[in-house]
């Protein structure tokens, strides 16, 4: 799908959100992160800009994403407002399989993480054992991994 570059609503970056809430934890003024970014990346954005990415009205380059995630010390991948599709947001691997939507924090799972968060909380209500816990999670995530297509 093209982006429509001529929409005044159009979201430009899916860092904006994160960025400012990263700038702000740190008690940067938009100023003063600039000025961090240049000393220690040496990639020059101006206030203006910075303000602009933080509101999505501004597209990111590859090198400012990665001087922003070198100056908070995250990866990329962190600066995102929404995890990424298709990543576990538990084990952080890309699966093929559907992904799981978990009932208990509405995070995207892989199915074997899915999997031990239902057992960690049948543990959690003191209805497994730890050993019988680990079996079946074992038992599970084989049976996940054979049934991959
Ligand atoms: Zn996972």
């Amino acid at each position: 799908m093209p982006h429509r570059n001529n929409c005044a609503h159009e979201r430009r970056n899916v860092i904006g959100k994160k960025l400012r809430s990263l700038r702000a934890a740190k008690g940067l003024s938009t100023q003063k992160l600039s000025e961090v970014l240049m000393e220690l990346t040496g990639v020059y954005i101006d206030t203006s800009s910075l303000s602009r990415l933080e509101k999505g009205k501004r597209v990111v380059s590859d090198y400012e994403l990665v001087a922003l995630a070198q100056v908070f010390g995250i990866s990329i991948l962190d600066l995102y407002d929404e995890p990424v599709k298709n990543l576990c947001s538990h084990c952080r691997k890309p699966f093929p399989e559907t992904a799981i939507i978990s009932s208990v924090s509405g995070d995207v799972l892989c199915a074997s993480c899915a999997a031990k968060e239902i057992i960690n909380i049948a543990i959690s209500h003191n209805s497994l054992t730890k050993d019988e816990a680990e079996e079946m999670i074992k038992t599970l995530t084989d049976f996940l991994d054979s049934d991959t297509p």
